[in-house]
C-alpha cells in the first residue's frame, strides 16, 4: 500500500504537530557545549513519500546538527561500499540496552560494538568507509549523505569544533575497539571523521527526503538517484527497528512500529517501508537521546495513517 490521499496526509501532520506542542518535557542536549543553545520550542514536522510528495508544518527549514542519524545512513554506504557480511561480523546487529556512549556494553560484549547505531559500532563503521585516508572518507561521507538528501549538504563548524574540544569519551571508545582489534583505521583519525559526519547541517525536510530513500529502496524520490541497493535498504531498517532509538528502541517499536533513527541535536527519521519517510525536529529530549516531540507526533502519525509495520489491517 501507499500513504492515504495528500488532504489526509496534510490534516494528520496538523494534528500531530498540535498534539506534540502541548508537550513540554525533556531537556536539550548540553554535553556538547553548542547544542545547550538550541531553541527548546523550535519545532518541525515533515512527510516525504516515494512518489516525492512533501508535507511540511512548523520549523522544517531551520538546519541543526545530523548527529547520530548520520549513523543510518553512513552504516548504509558502507554495507553498499564493502557488503553487509563483513560489517555485520565486525559491528553486529543487536541492541546494547544500555546508553549510546556506553562503554560498559562494549566490556560486556568482550569489545564487540554490538551495533552501527551506538557510539562505539558508529565509530567502528566509519572506520570501514571505503577511501584510504580519513579526507577521502569523509568526502565519501558528505557525498553520500548529500545524495540521501538530494542537495548538497554542509557542515557546521561551530558544531564540529565544541565537538571535538570536548570528545575524549569518543575517543576513548574508539582506542578502546582498537585494543580489541575492532577499529580497521586509526581511531583518533576515525573519532574525526565520525565528529564531522555528526556535525553535517540537515532540516527535517531533508530528514525525511532521507528517510524517504530508503523508503523506496534506496532511491531518492527527488532526484531518482539510485544511492544504495533495495538490499542494503532493507538491512539498514532491520537495524534501525532494533537499535535506532538506543535503550528505548523495544518501547518505540512496540508504540510505533516502524525503523527510525534520533540525533541529539533533537532530529528523528522514521521510514514507513515503501510508503514514505518522516523528519521531525525538537531538540528537548528524553532520557534516552531521543526527541520527545518528534516521538510524540511521529505516534500520532503511525497510528492514524496506518503505518505500523506489523500491524494486519
Ligand atoms: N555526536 C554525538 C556523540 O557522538 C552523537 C550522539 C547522538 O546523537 N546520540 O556523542
Amino acid at each position: 500500500g501507499t500513504l492515504p490521499h495528500r488532504s489526509q496526509v496534510d490534516t494528520a501532520l496538523d494534528e500531530a504537530y498540535r498534539r506534540a506542542l502541548s508537550h513540554h518535557e525533556g531537556t536539550v542536549a548540553d554535553y556538547i557545549p553548542v547544542l545547550g543553545a538550541a531553541d527548546p520550542e523550535a519545532f518541525g514536522l515533515c512527510i516525504a513519500d516515494v512518489s516525492g510528495d512533501v508535507h511540511e508544518v512548523g520549523d522544517t527549514r531551520t538546519a541543526f546538527s545530523i548527529q547520530s542519524i548520520s549513523k543510518a545512513f553512513v552504516y548504509a554506504l558502507v554495507c553498499e561500499g564493502i557488503g553487509h557480511r563483513e560489517v555485520r561480523e565486525l559491528v553486529g546487529v543487536d541492541n546494547t540496552g544500555l546508553p549510546f556512549n556506553s562503554v560498559m556494553a562494549i566490556e560486556l560484549a568482550g569489545g564487540h560494538p554490538r551495533n552501527p547505531m551506538v557510539n562505539a559500532g558508529a565509530i567502528a563503521t566509519t572506520a570501514l568507509m571505503p577511501g584510504a585516508t580519513p579526507e577521502r572518507k569523509w568526502q565519501l561521507v558528505i557525498e553520500g549523505l548529500s545524495r540521501f538528501a538530494g542537495r548538497q549538504l554542509e557542515l557546521d563548524d561551530e558544531v564540529y569544533r565544541s565537538e571535538s574540544d570536548t570528545n575524549d569519551r569518543n575517543r576513548a571508545i574508539a582506542r578502546l575497539l582498537y585494543s580489541y582489534g575492532r577499529m580497521r583505521a586509526d581511531p583518533v583519525e576515525t573519532v574525526d571523521v565520525y565528529t564531522k559526519q555528526c556535525s553535517l547541517l540537515v532540516d527535517a525536510r531533508d530528514l525525511a527526503v532521507m528517510g524517504a530513500t530508503l523508503a523506496d529502496g534506496g532511491v531518492n524520490p527527488l532526484t531518482g538517484d539510485q544511492v544504495v541497493s533495495p538490499e542494503v535498504s532493507r538491512d539498514t531498517l532491520a537495524v534501525l527497528a532494533s537499535a535506532g532509538l538506543y535503550e528505548h528502541s523495544g518501547e518505540w517499536l512496540y508504540e510505533i512500529g516502524l525503523p527510525g533513527k534520533s540525533g541529539v541535536a533533537g532530529g528523528l527519521v522514521t521510514v514507513a517501508p515503501g510508503k514514505g519517510g518522516l523528519g521531525a525536529w525538537a531538540p528537548p529530549l528524553d532520557g534516552a537521546g531521543n526527541s520527545v516531540r518528534g516521538q510524540i507526533a511521529t505516534a500520532h502519525l503511525s497510528r492514524t495513517l496506518g503505518l505500523n509495520i506489523f500491524a494486519s489491517a
